[in-house]
């Protein structure tokens, strides 16, 4: 028995055979032509084919993992007709007499490598797609159908690295899971792995390929990123009970599904789910969440290598809205900076990123960016029941500064003629201890509070929530921190304001009926705890005082 160890990628377990994935490898070779004007013929050909393939891949992916991830294949195709790429290898067939194939192999050898030393993350990653799409052409300068082989059995994948489009041609129902040496958590890769539901661990390092035999049993956890080879009794006997514990609790998700998430005593809680992209909106839906508690639009940002603009926003917020009907769906403003970062913001290194220029700091320093996001959030509010929210909240000043731009931004719509909605509910993240303490001057400014936990305990207990090191000092149980839990509610009802939680500690069900005796009265969790926590609240009474 070996074990391997990187970074889980889809929460769930596979037992099975292995398939160790076998790219096709391309032995170019120069060879020396003397029609060049045939040699490009060839080439055009080899485009149309691999162009098609792409659209097929393209329609495939949209079903399977949502516009916003299928968008990588539209791009391969925009390489695949780049002017510059295309250039440089009619130059070589031109200049060089060499084939079709030898051109097309060189020119991606180049490409990648000048991707591949960029600055730009972002860039860099580009090079494995020039090499995906020039392997495409020259499968196809071959005459190969397609490139993508499936395997005939249920496996686990093992492979050095997968591309995207190998990601997406995988049928779903012959791969048990997939597991690679390298590539990182936010690769395009991972990304899809997570989105198909395929459990998947990546980066677990190039050594556990040269022990694999194909047809070796293995475990592939998800969840700790283990990949254990030959597995022994124990460890597969642990491994099943992990996998009859997932499906108990899709069992269980059947059971409660289209059920009211109610105290014994009759106390009625909304769940809602967290998300950070519409292609999560399929999950909130299959796990009947009752709304959206937190949409961290922030990726929207993090995703793109630009300013997304107000129309690309507005679309985006629209369709989120449209998807969940009159269902509520709470709008996190940008919460950039901290671990969050992306290049074009060009903010300063600090010294305590943390504690500095991050969520709304920024949109208030930057209020350009701002008042752009709120301008396609007022636009999208007329398409279904809009709440924001305001992150990273410590001060009355803050939440005064926010609400008089948020009255320009409608002043502005409305002498524009552009129409919102007159019912959107505006709500401030407690996640500071600032804001707990003065919760009692906050409530009167908003309709709701939701504790981020998450960022409330990290400056509670002084503990860097991206720190493992002192993982064992940041105790989300803390008194501390369940203290101005307690003390938010208490002040958000005196004034009647509603107060939820939106931090991962939502999700812990041994502390549910301590939320709900403290006043909670929405918990939003990732989609696949919704049903996890109804199941809690609904074996609660709060009429015992047992606690
Ligand atoms: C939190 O801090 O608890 C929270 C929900 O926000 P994020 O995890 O995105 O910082
Ligand atoms: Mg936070």
């Amino acid at each position: 028995m070996m074990t391997y160890r990187g970074k889980g990628v889809c929460g769930a377990i596979a037992i099975g055979k292995v398939s160790v994935f076998m790219r096709r490898s391309f032995n170019v070779k120069r060879i020396k032509i003397d029609n060049t004007e045939a040699e490009r013929g060839r080439l055009e050909e080899a485009k149309k084919k691999a162009i098609s393939q792409l659209s097929r891949i393209y329609e495939k992916a949209l079903k399977e993992v949502g516009e916003a991830n299928a968008r990588i294949f539209e791009i391969h195709m925009m390489m695949v007709e780049d002017d510059d790429y295309n250039e440089a290898i009619i130059e070589m067939i031109n200049s060089r007499n060499v084939n079709a194939e030898y051109a097309v192999a060189v020119t991606s050898d180049n490409f990648a490598a000048m991707f591949s030393s960029m600055d730009d993350a972002y860039m860099r990653e580009r090079a494995a797609d020039v090499k995906d799409i020039s392997n495409r052409i020259i499968a196809c300068l071959g005459n190969e159908n397609d490139v993508e082989k499936n395997p005939d059995e249920r496996v686990i994948i093992c492979a050095n690295d997968l591309a995207p489009s190998e990601t997406v041609a995988l049928d779903k129902d012959k791969v048990l899971a997939f597991v690679t040496a390298y590539g990182s958590a936010n690769s395009h890769t991972a990304i899809l792995a997570r989105n198909m539901n395929i459990p998947a661990i990546i980066g677990v390092g190039e050594e556990f390929l040269s022990r694999i035999q194909n047809g070796d049993i293995a475990i592939a956890d998800g969840y700790t990123g283990e990949f254990i080879l030959n597995p022994d009794k124990d460890a597969l006997e642990k491994a099943n009970e992990k996998l009859f514990g997932d499906i108990e609790k899709k069992e269980l998700l059947q059971k409660l599904k289209g059920k009211e998430n109610v105290t014994i005593d009759g106390t009625t809680i909304n769940i809602y789910a967290n998300i950070g992209s519409v292609d999560n909106i399929g999950a909130v839906l299959l796990n009947d969440a009752g709304g959206i508690g937190l949409f961290r639009s922030e990726f929207l940002y993090l995703e793109n290598s630009d300013y997304p603009s107000e129309e690309e926003q507005f679309k985006v917020y629209k369709r989120v809205l449209e998807s969940m009907a009159s269902k509520k769906v709470i709008i996190r403003t940008l919460d950039i900076g901290a671990d969050k970062q992306a290049d074009y913001f060009k903010l300063e290194k600090e010294e305590n990123p943390a504690l500095g220029l991050r969520a709304i700091r920024l949109c208030l320093e930057r209020p350009d960016i701002f008042r752009t996001q709120l301008r396609a959030l007022y636009r999208a509010s007329v398409y279904g029941n809009l709440g924001i929210m305001f992150p990273m909240i410590t001060s009355q000043t803050e939440l005064k500064e926010i609400i008089a731009l948020c009255e320009e931004v409608k002043k502005e719509l409305s002498l524009d003629g552009i129409e919102f909605s007159d019912s959107i509910e505006l709500g401030i993240m407690i996640e500071t201890p600032a804001a707990a303490i003065i919760s009692d001057r906050l409530a009167p400014m908003v309709d709701f509070f939701s504790i981020g936990t998450n960022d409330l305990t990290q400056y509670t207990l002084a503990c860097d929530r991206q720190n493992p090191r002192i993982e064992r000092f940041c105790d989300t149980h803390h008194e501390a921190v369940l203290r101005l839990v307690e003390i938010s509610a208490k002040n958000a009802h005196k004034h009647g304001t509603w107060i939820g939680i939106c931090g991962e500690l939502a999700a812990d069900t041994t502390l549910t009926e301590a939320f709900l005796r403290m006043g909670i009265d929405e918990l939003s969790v990732s989609p696949p705890f919704v049903l996890k926590v109804r199941d809690a609240v609904r074996k609660i009474d709060l009429r015992s005082d047992s606690k």
